[in-house]
């Protein structure tokens, strides 16, 4: 390590004023009263000596920036599409793409939601359909490729809507919200066989397709004698396009991008770009962070790298199911999923289990982590009810090349203690706001129990 960055240890009683004051919503925490921090892998990795040397070469220059030439070929380089759009972060492009292909009544179909995508799809009048395979739902079931698409799902819904109703198919890698879960190259390659016939593209969400190619390269028969390099281009080979935050795989703090084969998409996205993001040359970015980015995705497919994130994850999750505490399995890439459901049988999904255990994470340790459940699913855009979804889930999201061992060591105990106390947490929360989009970011709670929450 070059440099180092402190953080501070508070009082069990600043923490309890703290939670309060953010409405019991983590997310509404000031950074500086959280000691561990796994809100998210996105932006918060460390980045490379490297990275900072290149932040120094960036062109600011408004058309044609040198910077913008060195990120596009990266991007072709390592992921394969030919029109490379930047964007300043992952939902940029999700919102550019789905403007582009989506109309009033098409029906999208995706292996399992993620938020923001979803959010997107639908604002633009789309329908969402999950098409990932049953197990993926169940926090219990051990398989290798828990994201994979349920090919009978996707053409139950052909037949049903018609393919011309189906813009594309969403395909995530990893499946953030199954718990990190890949999808295998064959069962890629399936869904791949069965759009083109019916004339579907397939969209990539490439968030974390370095991780995926990782684990298909662990897994899958026949892909162990490849390089995560090779195994990436061969996941892309099988889409259309991508939307890429680069905040995740490629150690950004800020980026993204839209990338597409076909020229007539990639124009019209070209004429997006320049109302919501800035000149299609740098598309909401500086010169400085597409530099970063460029390099960054070079460093995200060095294997040495990529084991070392994906073991300390293992380690982490290791510790934590050594002591009975529930989690998702098989282990993801990025985080640890506890399963609020298991851990705190005696609060209803009404109540919010998720979002409860968030803050007792915090109130304990000072830890930060995200809810995955049913506030983060939000509400159904016809009915205006609750979705519950299957998995209750808090996020131990783990940022890249930032924490070390023993910061895992320390969010492993506080865990099992919380556990052996569980039977003290016996009821949940309540939105006391609740915002119409994205709400788990933005909305506030209160204890049903009255305060304090836990203890
Ligand atoms: C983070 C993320 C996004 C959105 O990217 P942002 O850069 O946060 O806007 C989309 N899909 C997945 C799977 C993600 O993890």
């Amino acid at each position: 390590m070059k440099s180092i960055e402190s953080i501070r240890l508070t009082s069990a009683q600043e923490r309890g004023v703290a939670l309060s004051a953010a409405g019991y919503n983590v997310g509404m925490l000031p950074a500086d009263l959280v000691y561990i921090d796994l809100y998210t892998d996105s932006g918060t990795s460390a980045m490379s000596d490297r990275q900072w040397a290149a932040m120094m070469l960036g062109d600011e220059s408004y058309a044609g920036s040198r910077s913008f030439y060195r990120f596009e070929a990266a991007v072709r380089d390592y992921y394969g599409y030919e029109h490379v759009i930047p964007a300043h972060q992952g939902r940029a492009a999700e919102n550019m793409l789905s403007r582009c292909l989506i109309r009033p009544g098409h029906h999208v179909p995706g292996n399992m939601y993620f938020t923001t995508t979803r959010q997107h799809q639908e604002l633009n009048g789309g329908i969402f359909h999950d098409i990932i395979i049953d197990e993926a739902h169940d926090p219990d079931a051990d398989l290798p490729f828990k994201g994979n698409v349920d090919l009978a799902k996707l053409e139950r819904l052909i037949g049903k809507v018609g393919a011309e109703q189906i813009p594309y198919v969403s395909l995530a890698a990893t499946v953030n919200m199954a718990g990190g879960q890949p999808i295998s190259m064959a069962n890629l390659a399936e869904v791949r066989e069965l759009t083109r016939r019916r004339g579907i593209p397939v969209m990539l969400d490439a968030a974390r397709a370095v991780e995926n190619a990782w684990f298909i390269k662990q897994r899958e028969p026949g892909w162990n004698g490849r390089s995560v390099a090779d195994i990436l281009q061969a996941m892309c080979a099988l889409t259309d396009g991508a939307t890429m935050s680069a905040k995740k795989d490629s150690f950004a703090n800020i980026g993204g991008w839209l990338a597409v084969r076909d020229p007539a998409l990639a124009e019209q996205a070209r004429n997006l770009v320049v109302v919501y993001e800035g000149l299609h040359t740098y598309g909401g970015m500086a010169g400085r962070d597409l530099e970063a980015t460029a390099q960054g995705i070079e460093e995200s497919v060095q294997e040495d790298s990529i084991r070392t994130r994906v073991q300390q994850v293992a380690y982490l999750a290791g510790r934590i199911a050594a002591a009975g505490v529930p989690i998702v399995r098989p282990v993801g890439g990025h985080a640890v999923f506890l399963n609020a459901t298991a851990f705190l049988p005696g609060i209803p999904h009404e109540q919010f289990p998720a979002q409860t255990l968030t803050c007792a994470l915090y109130l304990d340790a000072g830890i930060r982590s995200t809810e995955r459940g049913a506030v983060s699913a939000g509400r159904d855009p016809v009915t205006g009810e609750n979705r519950y979804p299957p998995l209750e889930l808090v996020r131990l999201t783990i940022p890249r090349r930032t924490y070390t061992q023993s910061h895992m060591d320390v969010v492993a105990e506080s865990i099992i203690r919380l556990y052996g106390q569980r039977e003290k947490l016996r009821s949940g929360v309540a939105f006391a706001y609740e915002p119409e989009t994205l709400r788990f970011f933005q909305s506030r709670f209160r204890p049903l129990s009255g305060e304090p929450l836990f203890g």
